[in-house]
């Protein structure tokens, strides 16, 4: 073990690594693009590091190991990947002469190459970040083929500053991992556990022979209720860490539990032989048993995450050093942290100039945080020196109940006096009926998502109407035009159902944002979304009011157009949501039910200008569902009832529709059918109709739309193929309940293979539909 340096008393758990201005995902964009080489995108990725670097430090993190090694070029269980060559063997060899992964190699596992698809993306425990999903097989043999984190080590630590390396630790790797194609039906990745180790043990070495004091190994996996039993898991765990904690020469380690409680694995991951343990003591409670928590850990650090890395909300500051105090008066040994890292929020909200003072002082992003971690530790060394910041906090916290807009009169009275009525409709049987008199469609009707491909053309008028270049009536009009195109496209395709095409929102949840009152949008909040993606999530600070109609104008518009129906197209209350900063001053259940209550009012808006079927869309239904299984019928009930909520005024004869963008449905298909919808469209042309298998066995019995096209890829689907989907659909749901449409929105896809896939899509349906 290297030199005795003690866990920094103040750290972060991990730091946003797209950059301030987002510098990594200009530099990786410009170097796929052929803009610059590898030379140049790995000197960013420096600058990157190495300005985190100094920025923590500024803010407080001085110690050694404070500043989080947590950079990665796209992602970090890809880079996890990398190091441990957990390559698929369908990629060929990706290695360079020298046995390591480089550059190309890696973004080939992250994007693809001509034969090859990417690895999967999928989502990173309760958040909306995606990470790559390692395949592993029981041929895979492990081995360091990178070196990346000690190239990246080394350059910060030559100018002065050691940083805390970072791995997704081997048990979590190997959980998030998936059977590469072919494995026996039987075989789990984790049963590679025993392989996996010595290669981690021999990255720890290197480390710690390049001069790393401590390094963080991030298991995640351990919160959440997952395919693995507890015993199981429990006996990994030990397994991994006795291992790594017998390594020769080795870092000192700090294993690190974010996103909720470990539950019944508290006792044994506070007792492996490392130095520090973290816990999310944020999202997790205080353990009861604190002395057994004391005599387990024994000697090592607790780093107590006390700090919320999840959401941007300024830190309770008087609450959390109550906590630290109670961890302390049980004798144990505290570093103060976040719950998990700050990768989930913006850098810096001092860059929000265009918020309101007030607002900015409710805020806490990633820079806000370390100053507040770096508080706490002042206060646990000595209480008096962190007084001031303490009690101002609580002064800011205090304001914030009371300001103006966080409780308003008139919409708490509306949620007061919602009864149980509010939340149903007229019977199915009824409503279908209504509704076929209303919309006279043929069997196998055919309907797209709502969003037609956002043009550059679009995207540039919105950018000159921002900037004031164009005015307001230009913008209008420019949109109205796109409209024109799109409802003239669908006519002539010969689609039943219609949509505007949605040209005139950035965002299906910022759009929203924008025209709600009790919400603010930020200029640099982007965080990663995946690889180079990143989001801009808005703020749901107040209490959600419509002051006027939000998209019946466009709709109605739209409508104008056409004898046929036009959707309206609205983002359901559980997205708007999971996909925006939101208030933790009251349960989410509630400012569910707000968001609710504004989308009732607007479908009674487009009911009333001539609007019959309003499509809700939920794709993040899934996404906010609990990591333990206990938590989760609670969520389901209040997620499907703001749904019903924002829903159940709408008119036995208006068809409501509501979209999902997958097709996994597990514990969600009760869910589902829960939100009571008319018709719902979810994804399904990847699995080729798998889904409804699903769906014919939970009985489900009202309209269904499985997506028989594959917006994800510029693929043209032939009209053999939809042909094919569609008769496997009709052989498992009848005909009557059945919709066509694509898999997802077509805003990302290009005009031309657009038209042709949905031509076939309406020539496969004509074809279909005879066949009946
Ligand atoms: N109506 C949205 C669109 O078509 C739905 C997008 C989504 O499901 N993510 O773009
Ligand atoms: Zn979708």
């Amino acid at each position: 073990m290297t030199e005795n340096t003690p866990f920094p008393a103040a750290s972060l758990l991990g730091y946003p690594r797209i950059g301030r201005r987002r510098e990594l995902k200009k530099a990786v964009e410009s170097y796929w693009a052929g803009r610059i080489d590898a030379a140049e995108l790995a000197a960013t990725a420096q600058q990157i590091q190495l300005g985190t670097a100094q920025r923590l430090q500024e803010l407080g993190l001085t110690e050694v190991a404070a500043v989080p090694g947590t950079f990665s070029y796209y992602d970090q269980v890809l880079d996890a990947a990398a190091h441990v060559g957990a390559i698929p063997a369908r990629f060929g060899n990706l290695l360079d002469a020298d046995g390591g992964l480089g550059l190309a190699g890696y973004f080939t596992l992250a994007r693809g190459d001509r034969e090859q698809q990417p690895l999967e993306m999928t989502k990173w425990f309760d958040s909306n970040y995606h990470y790559l999903v390692p395949e592993i097989g029981p041929d895979t043999v492990f081995s360091v083929t990178s070196d990346r984190i000690l190239r990246d080590f080394a350059a910060v630590l030559e100018s002065g500053i050691e940083t805390r390396p970072y791995l997704v630790g081997p048990v979590t790797f190997l959980l998030l991992s998936k059977a590469e194609a072919g494995a026996p039906a039987d075989f789990a990745p984790l049963a590679k556990l025993a392989e996996l180790l010595p290669v981690y043990a021999a990255l720890l070495e290197r480390l710690a022979a390049a001069g790393a004091s401590w390094v963080q190994l991030d298991e995640p996996a351990l919160v959440a209720d997952g395919a693995v039993p507890a015993a199981e898991l429990r006996a990994a765990v030990e397994q991994a860490y006795q291992v790594l904690g017998s390594a020769q020469s080795r870092p000192k380690l700090l294993v690190s539990t974010p996103y909720g409680a470990l539950g019944e694995l508290l006792e044994p991951v506070a007792s492996l032989p490392v130095e520090a343990i973290h816990l999310d003591l944020f999202k997790g409670e205080l353990p009861a048993d604190l002395t057994g928590l004391a005599q387990a850990l024994a000697g090592k650090t607790l780093v107590a995450g006390v700090v919320d890395g999840h959401n941007i909300w300024r830190n309770d500051l008087a609450a959390s050093a109550r906590k630290l105090d109670v961890l302390k008066a049980a004798g144990i040994n505290l570093a103060v942290s976040t719950s998990t890292s700050a990768f989930h929020v913006p850098h810096d909200s001092a860059e929000e100039t265009q918020l309101t003072e007030q607002l900015r002082s409710w805020l806490a992003f990633a820079d806000q945080k370390a100053v507040e971690v770096a508080t706490l530790a002042r206060h646990l060394a000595d209480a008096e020196a962190a007084r001031p910041e303490i009690e101002a906090a609580s002064r800011i916290i205090a304001s914030r109940a009371s300001a103006e807009g966080v409780r308003r009169g008139e919409v708490r009275a509306r949620t007061a006096a919602l009864a149980e009525t509010d939340f149903h409709r007229a019977e199915y049987a009824d409503r279908a009926k209504a509704q076929q008199e209303e919309l006279r469609l043929p069997p196998l009707p055919t309907t797209t998502i709502g969003s037609f491909p956002q043009t550059g053309d679009i995207r540039s008028a919105r950018a000159r109407a921002n900037k004031g270049e164009i005015s307001a009536v230009d913008y209008q009009e420019l949109m109205r035009e796109e409209i024109r195109r799109v409802v003239d496209l669908q006519e002539d395709l010969g689609f039943d159902v219609l949509v505007h095409g949605e040209p005139e929102r950035n965002d299906m949840v910022q759009y929203f944002a924008e025209n709600l009152d009790g919400f603010e949008v930020t200029v640099h909040g982007w965080v990663q979304s995946y690889g180079s993606r990143c989001t801009r999530p808005s703020i749901l600070w107040g209490d959600v009011t419509r002051s006027a109609p939000i998209t019946v104008e466009w709709a109605s518009f739209a409508q104008s157009l056409t004898e046929k129906p036009m959707k309206g197209m609205l983002t359901g209350p559980v997205t708007i949501l999971a996909w925006s900063f939101v208030r933790d001053d009251q349960p989410l259940a509630d400012t569910a039910n707000q968001v609710a209550l504004a989308l009732r009012d607007e479908i009674a808006d487009l009911e009333t200008a001539g609007i019959k079927i309003i499509q809700v869309d939920e794709p993040a239904l899934r996404e906010l569902l609990p990591l333990r299984k206990a938590d989760q019928p609670e969520y389901l009930a209040w997620s499907v009832r703001a749904f019903r909520l924002a829903t159940s005024g709408a008119a036995t004869g208006t068809q409501i529709h509501t979209h999902l963008c997958y097709s996994e449905f597990g514990v969600v298909i009760d869910a589902i059918d829960g939100l009571d919808a008319d018709v719902t469209s979810i994804e399904a042309a990847r699995s080729r109709m798998e889904v409804v298998n699903d769906l014919q066995s939970h009985g489900f019995s009202r309209g269904v739309g499985p997506g028989v096209y594959d917006i994800h890829s510029p693929r043209v689907p032939g009209q053999q193929e939809v042909t094919e989907l569609l008769q496997t659909a009709v052989a498992h749901v009848p005909a009557r309940q059945l919709w066509v449409n694509p898999d997802c929105g077509l805003k990302t896809r290009g005009y031309a293979e657009t038209e042709e896939s949905l031509r076939n899509l309406v020539a496969a349906t004509r074809e279909v539909r005879a066949q009946l």
